[in-house]
């Protein structure tokens, strides 16, 4: 779905004036307002001490936590990232990210189990811009086995080591930088959960 500011009026059709590029412009006919923001989406670090980790995963409790990933890419299987996407109109941030872990993983977990750790707004891709909301979940409040759903090829549990020790796995990188670092997710979402 693009996300780059309006090339004209969508109320008249007329051609805009910069106010405060690339957030604010002006109809040059109708002087009505258009504003560019930034698309909220919701991700998940489902975060696994206690050895619930499914089969086909290597992680174990004594090799640190494991991070639920998925990948959605068939054609690069070593591609992984965290569950989440768009927030829906008339959904809470929270509750986005509970439909997009079902929606991906079929696990389901209550919002309110949810801890809010980072908020940020970057521009993926360079120019769609984002506002990602990140949220942790102890797997032990998870409900469920991870099985990879339809728009999911495969879903795992990756500890930091394992990751960066298996030969072409990596995560996203289109992301800003932190969001790269697996044990970023797994220090951050921690930190959040410990806190509540
Ligand atoms: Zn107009």
């Amino acid at each position: 779905m693009p996300n780059t500011p309006p090339d004209y009026c969508p109320d008249c059709g007329g051609p805009l004036e910069a106010v405060d590029p690339p957030a604010v412009q002006r109809c040059g006919d109708c002087g009505e307002y258009e504003f560019f923001n930034p698309i909220p989406t919701a991700r998940l670090a489902v975060l696994d001490s206690g050895g619930r980790s499914p089969p086909g995963s290597a992680a174990k409790p004594q090799d640190g936590e494991g991070v639920l990933l998925v990948n959605v890419d068939a054609s690069d299987r070593d591609l992984w990232g965290t569950p989440g996407g768009m927030v829906e109109a008339g959904e809470d941030p929270d509750e986005a990210g509970a439909r997009e872990l079902q929606e991906e993983t079929t696990l389901t977990v209550d919002p309110d189990d949810l801890a809010l750790f980072d908020a940020r707004t970057f521009a993926k891709f360079g120019d769609v811009q984002k506002t990602y909301l990140c949220y942790a979940a102890d797997y032990a409040d998870v409900s469920g086995t991870p099985e990879a759903d339809d728009e999911v090829v495969d879903v795992r549990f990756w500890t930091a080591e394992e990751l960066a020790s298996a030969d072409g796995h990596r995560l996203l990188t289109s992301w800003p930088e932190a969001y790269s670092d697996l044990e970023w997710w797994i220090d951050e979402g921690r930190a959040a959960l410990d806190a509540r």
